[in-house]
């Protein structure tokens, strides 16, 4: 692959060059799934025509060599998001499967009845609705940490939250409907403060969803437990993801789902000793095609550079909320700190009417709730638009959007 600047990475992905509905594709949707390089295509491609094979079990080459291959990709996730070593690396399905993990075991290990975790009002259905299933299972309570007009959390709340039995945060690293960015570090800091003068101990769980593919992470300098993404979000497949996990916690924590790879002996009497993690939370056979197109995308990732990514996104996103204030009656949500996505409304529209109205031009937006209904609630609309950037979306595509929101207010009022 060629080095070359964020500003041609455009003509790596072949499905933007397309005409939908006679205009030329402008897809604004990468919150939602950002679209794949040709290289990780291809490089899925050529795996399966000639590596592949099942991990972990084979003597033969195939697939020891397979093998070789999805433990690269462990190493390359661990450098990606800055952990310490590859052990603290489990390969989940997405975020959410990444979140019911945790939630799971976390439960099981640590919360008792009485106990309590936080959450935000901020948080994708992914962090809140696994909470309250295990929370009816386990007693423990769900405590929400409330959002302000301005899309920032209402972090004064925080210590009046926190008590002797506050056990774990789980919250968003980014909104993936107003784009704030949390001050994580910060938050994480002064959360454990808050629970060490209780007498506590607080674990900390960020959904880095959206996060991770538009800046760089270092978990070891965020100090949280646990962090989670999406494949699928990384410009790589679907169907794979990463949760990082601290070594000492991961340690600590009871299998999930039980099978073949997380094992160390079975006896079909019921002793049964399960494999050190990162192996233990990987029972059956992992989405092998899934793992060597996201190692394919990390690698596409660092050539560009994260903060290059992080660099030119910052500029699109400041040109767009510029050109936006062009459309009188747009509603803009969150703050203008925004990262990565913008969520609006038009006048009285509704959403849906305005996503299909942009559809005829070729424009792709998400329109919806965004599998965040306490933010539609917080706010009181029934739905929003939002806009959401990747590292190839460029002023060409602002420009589109502007002026067919344009062309809406001036038809439909
Ligand atoms: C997309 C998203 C999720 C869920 O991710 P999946 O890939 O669908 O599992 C969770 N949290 C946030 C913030 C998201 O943007």
């Amino acid at each position: 692959m060629m080095t070359h600047s964020i500003e041609k990475a455009r003509d790596d992905f072949p499905i933007l060059s397309q005409q939908v509905k006679g205009k030329p594709l402008v897809y604004l949707d990468s919150a939602a799934s950002a679209q794949k390089p040709a290289c990780v295509i291809e490089h899925e491609k050529q795996f399966a025509l000639t590596q592949y094979a099942a991990v972990h079990r084979g003597i033969h080459t195939l697939s020891a060599n397979a093998t070789t291959l999805v433990e690269n990709v462990r190493k390359k996730a661990s450098d990606f998001l800055g952990a310490n070593s590859e052990d603290e690396i489990v390969f989940v399905k997405g975020t959410t499967e990444g979140i019911n993990l945790i939630a799971n075991v976390y439960s099981q290990r640590f919360l008792n009845d009485g106990d309590n975790i936080i959450i935000t009002e901020m948080e994708h259905h992914a962090n809140i609705v696994p909470w309250y299933m295990l929370a009816k299972q386990y007693g423990f309570n769900v405590r929400v940490l409330p959002l302000l007009q301005d899309g920032t959390l209402d972090l004064a709340q925080l210590p009046r939250l926190i008590d002797e039995r506050t056990k774990l945060f789980s919250l968003t690293h980014q909104s993936n409907v107003l784009g704030t960015v949390n001050p994580i570090a910060q938050i994480i800091r002064d959360a454990r403060q808050y629970a060490i003068d209780q007498g506590g101990e607080l674990h900390i769980l960020v959904d880095g969803a959206q996060s991770a593919m538009h800046q760089t992470i270092n978990v070891s300098q965020l100090d949280c437990d646990f962090f989670v993404c999406s494949g699928h979000k990384l410009y790589g497949p679907t169907g794979i993801g990463l949760l990082y996990g601290k070594k000492a916690i991961l340690d600590e924590l009871p299998p999930w789902e039980g099978g073949g790879a997380m094992i160390k002996h079975v006896h079909i009497n019921g002793d049964i000793t399960y494999a050190d993690a990162p192996w233990r939370f990987e029972a059956g056979t992992p989405n092998i095609m899934g793992m060597i197109g996201l190692g394919a995308a990390l690698d596409y990732l660092s050539q560009l550079g994260m903060n290059n990514i992080a660099e030119y996104e910052n500029s699109i996103m400041k040109y767009a909320q510029e050109q936006l204030q062009k459309v009188k009656s747009l509603t803009l949500y969150g703050n203008d700190s925004r990262q990565g996505v913008i969520a609006f409304n038009l006048g009285k529209h509704h959403a849906y009417d305005v996503g299909a109205f942009l559809d005829n031009y070729g424009i792709a937006i998400r329109t919806g709730h965004h599998c965040a209904m306490p933010i539609m609630d917080y706010y009181q609309v029934p739905a929003m638009c939002r806009a959401s950037l990747g590292l190839y979306t460029n002023k060409n595509d602002i420009d589109a959007l502007v002026n067919a929101l344009l062309r809406v207010e001036m038809l439909l009022g």
